[in-house]
């Protein structure tokens, strides 16, 4: 890998103008070769520069007519340089940069390569910085029979497996993406003005789903067209799903990989979130394509866009699904603004997503609150019109906005963008009589101006909560008087941010909380609930409201009609409620709550199944979405041998349940010894898509010390692919099984094989693998004391650093009495 730093690259991008890449690439060949053409102006000849290039073998290297090389830690060193250059590499490609699968069903050979952030210069020498775009016109060479999928439109195909592709202007070497093998297209659609194509590999015949993602693409490109007011960049979209891939979804101009695990959220059209990530990676488009960042300081002007662009329907789902992982993240050492320095490519990943994705995404549109839609879209409209084929920085966006709003918002921006942290706004409410006398919002650790909705609820005569009005309200300073509300009749609840259009972690008066925790959150509106659950989930792992009055609440919730909840609210909060039993209630309460946890899921698991059986032309029961959300969160708490025997009932490979809930009732059954190792590897077969990670994880939360050192070693070993090191790790350290984790040691052997590692793995595993179920001071001590002798990598660092301060508000959190279901 090679390390370039932000000096570095503004010196090359002062001095280079990239014109043209064209590369062939014969996939066919072991190893791999490549042939690459660069054209490059110098503006200053007579100097010199470097190519990145990271290939295995170098055949030949010349730069206008004269031999160079060898390249040296990454980099090609060219010197004497005219105004004009060229620069030809022939190299082998080493067998690491392209994932391969094997497809076990058929034995088809499929790869693919995905180059962000810094990729390419593994199969041609490239000025890798994501402010040298050029324009790349590819040539594969391919088997017979595969299909070729790369971002421009295939221009040309030889009988004898040569693609060429349409040239790409103004392409980035970190946006390249190429994929090949055996593909069948599954769908495709004329209906945008793009045409768009769906394909699987080939032994996949009998999934669902795939004319409604292409026409989930077709209708993002149609309503981003319409909202940005700028046309879809690309003349194609081809849409490709593949085995293995790191991320759910990536998107680059004209082409989009899938991970395959996103086909289990497929088969249900009422699941909406297939349709989220496919109008995140549309947005792409646009934002990340069309105008990219200059530099990795700004990953959010393409990451936290996307997010909100793609949320617009699904603010609901986004609140429960993400929010809270936000205010988490962003309450950590690790934690950094939005938009901050990065100082070298190496770097280009290692800030926290919740920040860079949700917190963004989150921030503009509290911003939309504060300056209207209308201001909003006409600032992205005017953005993407100005900066289209370039690249931006922050100032840039903000200023966009700041003219359609007519408002600077520079003083915004430092705010939001250019400081971490989350607000905590807490009412101050004083009564007279029945009449309110004064509401305040005061604001904690930070201050920061928001725009938000206050809420005001009431208990109706049937008992249940109603909103009587919401009214918004600009808050700023330590202390802001909302003089609106006096005179009031006093509501029984009152929300912060009801609506959820602020960023900020919020909290109750005393009265609102006990109603709120009376009717177990459910005040009637969808979006003003999840803030509510937000908000005590924020105060159980801040330690203010007990972990197991939580599940209590969860379960209550449940009990009162979870035919109200969207899909998103039942998957969290059946989550959240499991890990306050396991993790954040004292552990001699873990069973009990699990147990009546559990019990809740089931009974309106049940009720779904009956409701959906009853309604007219539903799908059998049990199978609705919803009842498949309850099933699922039962099989991840499960604990009395009746709730057990039930989860062996599904495991049967006659039962009518999907992959997916099968695998999840196996792990809870394979992490009390109850299930059988053929059992365990019989998931690989049933299910093509995630079986062996499933298997993987399976393996490593049996209860067994030999289980969890095998489940160590494939995890830490450099042969396992990166999804399976993933799995085994996620499945080694189960809550309760203290005894058999003894032998595993994190710092003194975990923490040095993760060392040479790139910064991703490192943060990925080096979370996975900290005894966190080993919740002790004792444990802190062993994580502080490496912390001050060990100089070790950031993303160690940062791992150790923020597991640490999760086990200390875990210790917090236990320490508060618990409540009762
Ligand atoms: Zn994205």
């Amino acid at each position: 890998m090679t390390d370039l730093s932000v000096t570095e690259a503004q010196a090359r991008a002062a001095l280079v103008e990239v014109v043209s890449y064209d590369l062939i690439l014969d996939l066919t060949a072991t190893p791999m070769r490549s042939r690459a053409e660069v054209r490059f102006r110098c503006r200053q000849p007579g100097t010199e520069t470097f190519a990145d290039l990271t290939v295995a073998a170098t055949h030949s290297a010349v730069l206008n007519s004269e031999p160079v090389g060898p390249q040296v830690a990454g980099r090609l060193r060219l010197t004497g340089l005219r105004a004009d250059n060229m620069l030809t590499v022939e190299a082998d490609v080493a067998d690491d940069v392209f994932t391969r699968f094997t497809d076990p069903a058929d034995g088809a050979a499929y790869l693919f390569v995905t180059t962000f952030p810094e990729g390419a210069a593994g199969f041609m020498p490239c000025f890798d910085q994501p402010d040298l775009g050029a324009t790349v016109t590819i040539t594969l060479r391919a088997r017979a029979g595969w299909q070729c999928f790369s971002s421009g439109a295939v221009a040309d195909r030889t009988a004898d497996g040569e693609w060429r592709f349409a040239p790409v202007q103004g392409l980035e070497p970190y946006l390249l993406v190429l994929c090949a093998g055996p593909f069948a297209t599954r769908a495709s659609t004329e209906s945008a003005r793009v045409p768009i194509s769906v394909a699987t590999r080939q032994s996949l015949t009998d999934v669902t789903g795939l004319d409604q993602f292409a026409a989930t693409a077709a209708r993002a490109v149609m309503h981003y067209e319409d909202l940005l007011g700028v046309p879809c960049p690309d003349p194609k979209y081809d849409i490709v799903f593949v085995p293995g891939l790191t991320a759910l979804a990536v998107s680059v101009p004209g082409l989009m990989l899938v991970n395959e695990t996103l086909l289990a959220r497929m088969t249900d059209p009422d699941d909406d979130f297939a349709a989220m990530v496919c109008a995140h990676e549309v947005a792409h488009l646009w934002f990340g394509s069309h105008v990219s960042m200059r530099w990795w300081d700004d990953l959010w002007l393409d990451e936290a866009m996307a997010t909100y662009l793609s949320n617009a329907e699904y603010w609901t789902a986004f609140g429960y699904r993400s929010k809270a992982s936000a205010y988490w993240a962003d309450g950590l050492p690790s934690t950094e603004p939005v938009s901050a320095p990065v100082v070298s490519s190496a770097q280009a990943l290692s800030r926290p997503p919740a920040i860079t994705y949700t917190k963004g995404a989150a921030v503009i549109r509290q911003l939309g609150a504060l300056i209207g839609d209308d201001a909003m879209n006409a600032g992205l409209t005017d953005y993407l019109t100005r900066f289209g084929g370039s690249t931006t920085m922050l100032d840039d966006l903000v200023g966009c906005w700041s003219r359609a709003a007519g408002r600077d918002l520079a003083g915004w921006a430092q705010e939001w963008l250019r400081t971490s942290g989350t607000s905590v706004l807490r009412p101050e409410i004083s009564v007279a009589g029945d009449l309110i006398e004064s509401v305040a919002v005061v604001q904690e650790e930070a201050s920061r101006t928001h725009l938000i909705g206050l809420g005001l609820y009431d208990l109706d005569t049937d008992g249940r909560l109603r909103q009587r009005r919401v009214l918004r309200a600009e808050i700023s300073g330590a202390r802001t008087v909302v003089p609106a509300l006096a005179g009031e009749r006093t509501p029984d609840v009152i929300v912060l941010n009801d609506g959820d259009l602020g960023y900020a972690r919020v909290r109750f008066d005393p009265a609102s909380r006990l109603v709120l925790t009376a009717a177990a959150m459910d005040v009637g509106e969808p979006l003003t609930e999840a803030v509510c659950w937000n908000s005590f989930w924020d105060m159980v792992t801040s330690g203010e409201f007990a972990a197991a009055e939580f599940a209590g609440l969860v379960g209550r919730r449940l009990r009162s009609g979870s035919s109200g909840l969207p899909l998103a609210a039942v998957e969290v909060l059946l989550e959240r409620a499991t890990a306050a039993a396991d993790v954040w209630a004292h552990p001699a309460l873990r069973a009990g709550l699990r147990e009546r946890l559990a019990g809740a899921a089931h009974e309106a698991a049940a009720a779904a199944a009956a409701a959906a059986a009853a309604a007219p032309a539903a799908p059998a029961a049990p199978g609705s979405p919803l009842w498949r959300a309850l099933a699922y969160g039962f099989a991840g708490c499960a604990e009395s041998a009746a709730q057990l025997a039930v989860l062996r009932d599904w495991i049967d490979p006659a039962a009518a349940v999907d992959a997916d809930l099968r695998a999840r009732a196996l792990r809870t059954l394979a992490a009390r010894g109850l299930a059988s190792g053929q059992e365990i590897d019989a998931l690989a077969s049933l299910d093509p898509v995630a079986g062996e990670v499933n298997r993987a994880t399976c393996l490593a939360v049996r209860p067994s010390a030999a289980a969890k050192a095998d489940a160590w070693a494939a995890a830490l070993s450099d042969a396992t692919s990166w999804r399976l090191a993933q799995a085994h790790a996620s499945g080694i350290w189960v809550p309760g099984q203290e005894s058999v984790l003894g032998g595993l040691d994190y710092f003194g052997a975990a923490l040095p094989a993760l060392a040479g590692r790139d910064a991703r793995t490192q943060r990925r595993l080096a979370h996975l693998l900290f005894p966190a179920t080993l919740v002790s001071e004792a444990t802190i001590g062993v994580a502080e004391e490496w912390l001050a002798k060990t100089d070790g990598p950031a993303a160690l660092r940062a791992a150790v650093e923020d597991q640490a301060t999760a086990m200390y508000a875990v210790l917090a959190a236990r320490r508060l009495a618990g409540g009762s279901i």
